[in-house]
């Protein structure tokens, strides 16, 4: 895919305003520019003409060449467990989802934790066959634009303060590189009041040359890898990527990642019945884990019925709650620090690998949700 080109205005980052502010167009000083970047990212202006600290012959200019974006928002479908997903319309007519997740703990702190998954993707090429997404091909990346008014929107009608980030929606973001670091770069500034490093995770099904590049941009937000299995046997048929960048190549590069950013990796693991459940994928699971600082989050596997799956999508089945358990104790045995990653939103098709704009009434799974008690982070 070719590389994205700059975005005319909104999306770019501090220095590419100061860049655009200090050209011929405009001519002005880059605590101009500064003061723009503020009013854009930081203060959410929805028009030039909020930007009072502006004068105005330069609030006209920019009115004159430039829009602020919003995205549409179509439908907020909301959970019995508070979740609430968002389909936004986007310019070209396209769609997206987007998840509001509350916390699940009970103590004070973590009750007031807001996670928000965001999308990079409309759609997704890579037909991991556990994931509803991949049904729906890969129509385009996102803008840098796209990405950012995600947060924009929701915390804007929610009126909530988004505490984390998660790059685990549609899409793979390391696919959409440039635009997701350029995001990265804008969430993360202290100028933009957004979010710290450490409260932003990206999540890759693992495309070792793009996780080295992500190390050394400097970004040092969590990265977390999409596991699923310990073999290149069983991961090639879940995750058709891993034929092109097996187990070993993946895992050096997760490994050049801690190295240069000493930052602990996750590794996401969704358990399937009979599939990677053994005390043998425990083991090699315990295994990989040790390789670099890390944690692992076990995912109860959440039916994906509605996408009316084919192929080896359609013989997954959620581990048992006996093997989830008992898949769970090995590993903390093991030594390995496991948490359970949440099912929240599985009621409206909105929890972790269900994205896939449905917009009708969620059709209800055919299995039996397994209730499992939260370990505190
Ligand atoms: S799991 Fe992620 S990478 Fe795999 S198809 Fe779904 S969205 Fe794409």
């Amino acid at each position: 895919m070719k590389k994205p080109a700059i975005p005319e205005f909104f999306g770019r980052t501090r220095d590419e305003l100061r860049e655009l502010l200090a050209s011929d167009l405009f001519d002005a000083e880059s605590y101009r520019s500064d003061q723009v970047y503020e009013w854009l990212y930081a203060r959410r202006a929805r028009e030039f003409s909020e930007m009072t600290s502006l004068p105005r012959p330069l609030q006209s200019k920019l009115a004159a060449r430039y829009t602020i974006p919003t995205l549409g928002i179509r439908h907020v479908s909301e959970s019995r467990d508070g979740t609430k997903k968002f389909l936004f319309t986007l310019e070209d007519g396209r769609s997206i989802e987007t998840v509001l997740i509350p916390s699940e703990m009970r103590t004070e702190r973590s009750r007031q934790r807001k996670t928000l998954c965001v999308s990079t993707q409309v759609g997704c090429p890579l037909d991991c066959k556990f994931c509803a997404t991949a049904s729906l091909k890969l129509k385009r990346n996102l803008t840098t634009a796209e990405i950012l008014l995600q947060i924009f929107e929701v915390e804007r009608t929610t009126r909530e303060t988004i505490t984390n980030l998660v790059f685990m929606g549609m899409g793979e973001p390391m696919l959409n590189y440039e635009n997701v670091v350029r995001a990265l770069r804008i969430i993360t500034d202290p100028r933009t009041e957004m979010l710290g490093k450490r409260r932003v995770t990206v999540s890759t099904s693992g495309l070792p040359d793009e996780i080295r590049a992500f190390a050394r941009e400097g970004l040092n937000v969590k990265l977390a890898l999409s596991l699923h299995a310990t073999t290149d046997t069983l991961r090639t048929r879940l995750m058709p990527i891993n034929k092109k960048y097996p187990l070993p190549t993946v895992l050096a590069a997760i490994e050049d990642y801690y190295k240069i950013t000493k930052q602990p990796v996750t590794y996401e693991y969704i358990l399937f019945e009979g599939l990677n459940d053994t005390p043998s994928d425990a083991a090699r699971l315990a295994k990989i884990a040790r390789r670099v600082p890390s944690r692992v989050n076990v995912i109860p596997f959440h039916p994906i019925d509605f996408t009316h799956p084919t192929g080896v999508s359609r013989e997954l089945r959620p581990a048992s709650e006996a093997n989830f358990r008992d898949f769970l104790s090995m590993l903390r045995n093991a030594g390995v620090s496991v948490f359970i990653r949440s099912s929240s939103g599985k009621d409206i098709e909105a929890a972790c690998g269900q994205l896939a704009l449905a917009e009708l009434p969620p059709t209800a799974g055919t299995q039996k949700p397994i209730e499992l008690t939260f370990s505190a982070e």
